[in-house]
């Protein structure tokens, strides 16, 4: 039963969008579903991790992760909220549309700037009615001089209120809430939110837009910040424009809803929008010598974007530690256009580019809101500034990983978005501020 309403929830489109929990007994449940191909590799995975599964924790565990990789969206319309989808770049998809972030959350602690969206992941622990939907939001300020003031903050314990540039947000739902149908999308066109979101910025389209333009009163904003900069890019023209054509209530109130639901907004600096797709990882065994290449074939697209991420992996290659960058990059290499790597297993590990600048149990705090553990779920990898087109300056905004820490229990704590734990690691941890 349960498994048929999962089935029936997820349709062809959503399924390969999806990023799906790795239970504890290492069977991830999504892929199968997809071509034999990979159903085969990960009935392999399964058995090393069965033999693997009394090893202590300084051997390598093996368990499935599964890698995003980003593609242009075929068609926009699917990445919004009631498709659920996992997507980097642009605005969020916000899934609780109206309980969003507050003001102070939605801040860089060091600049005050409103941050800007990273990537969300859909990934909804189905055994658990809470979180029959949930998502992960990352969101970061793009100023690299706040990311290194980031890094030295991080190391602080939570309860001394570190300020941050990175900040994760948790955000579920049950099956039955106020703001979906409890069926799934049938992708016919008709499918739309049971409820309206809250307004949101009409700079960034990103963050609830509680402050309204007092002249035109119709603007809305996040911040201050976001105010001035539309009124400077034509917001001062438009805003008497709009005063003066006293439009009819019905039409006014029909903009207010493109503006929540279509995320039209004027600031042209948002990262570029893609669409997450996920697979899981093929694990080669590195005494073979694979010389048929069928597993790189699925993502190495061509020899160039090949060389330009060998490129802008050599760029880390500046610390001492070669050892554990060489481990990484040979891990990466079997997909290099991965971005993000996920795994829901208790006993998967972000894989650390470099061993300085690596947090040690004691640095991974407890959850905010119920005092229990946080677990790694999920890490993202450097690739994602070059597809977001990030230039390779020394002020450019620049990271070796950033690994997300979430609450064991996925608590409840009745607010909309639960702040998790971002670890950032830089790929120069010497570099001072
Ligand atoms: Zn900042
Ligand atoms: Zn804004
Ligand atoms: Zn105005
Ligand atoms: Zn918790």
């Amino acid at each position: 039963m349960e498994a048929e309403v999962e089935e029936a929830r997820v349709g062809d489109g959503l399924r390969s969008l999806r990023i799906d929990p790795v239970d504890a007994e290492g069977e991830s449940g999504v892929m199968d579903a997809g071509n034999g191909d990979e159903g085969e590799e990960e009935e392999e995975g399964e058995e090393e991790e069965d033999e693997e599964d009394e090893e202590d924790e300084d051997e390598d565990e093996e368990s499935v992760t599964t890698l995003g990789f980003l593609e242009d969206p075929e068609n926009s319309e699917t990445l919004l909220r009631h498709f659920f989808p996992s997507k980097a770049g642009g605005v969020p998809a916000w899934l609780d549309p109206v309980n969003l972030p507050s003001e102070q959350s939605r801040k860089c602690g060091f600049c005050g700037e409103p941050l800007q969206f990273l990537l969300q992941v859909y990934a909804p622990i189905s055994e658990e009615e809470a979180t029959f939907h949930r998502t992960l939001y990352v969101f970061m300020c793009s100023s690299m001089k706040c990311l290194l003031q980031d890094q030295h903050e991080q190391w602080k314990r939570r309860v001394d209120n570190p300020s941050r540039s990175v900040k994760v947000f948790r955000c579920q739902l049950p099956r039955s809430n106020p703001f979906y149908s409890s069926e799934p999308p049938l992708y016919d066109g008709s499918d739309k939110p049971s409820g309206a979101g809250a307004p949101l910025c009409c700079w960034c389209g990103t963050w609830k837009g509680d402050k309204l333009c007092s002249s035109c009163r119709r603007a809305r904003y996040c911040s201050e910040r976001h105010q001035t900069l539309h009124w400077r890019s034509g917001h001062k023209s438009d805003c008497r424009q709009s005063i003066s054509s006293q439009t009819s209530d019905s039409m006014l109130n029909c903009k207010k809803e493109e503006l929540a639901e279509t995320h039209k907004f004027a600031c042209r600096t948002l990262w570029p929008e893609y669409e997450i797709i996920n697979e899981d990882e093929c694990v080669q065994d590195e005494k073979m010598t694979v010389d048929n290449g069928s597993n790189l074939s699925l993502v190495a697209k061509s020899d160039d974007t090949s060389k330009a991420f060998q490129s802008w992996f050599d760029k880390f290659e500046v610390n001492d530690d070669k050892k554990s960058w060489a481990s990484f990059q040979e891990r990466i290499a079997n997909a290099p256009e991965q971005v993000l790597r996920y795994s829901r297993d208790v006993r998967a590990k972000p894989l650390w580019p470099l061993s300085a600048g690596r947090p040690s149990k004691a640095d991974i705090p407890k959850c905010n809101y119920c005092g229990g553990p946080l677990c790694y779920e999920f890490q993202i990898l450097p690739q994602l500034l070059y597809y977001f087109g990030v230039k390779n300056d020394p002020d450019s905004l620049d990271w070796a990983t950033i690994s997300v820490f979430t609450c064991m229990a996925s608590c409840e704590a009745g607010i909309g978005y639960k702040e998790e734990f971002a670890w950032v690691q830089l790929s120069t941890p010497s570099a001072s501020i």
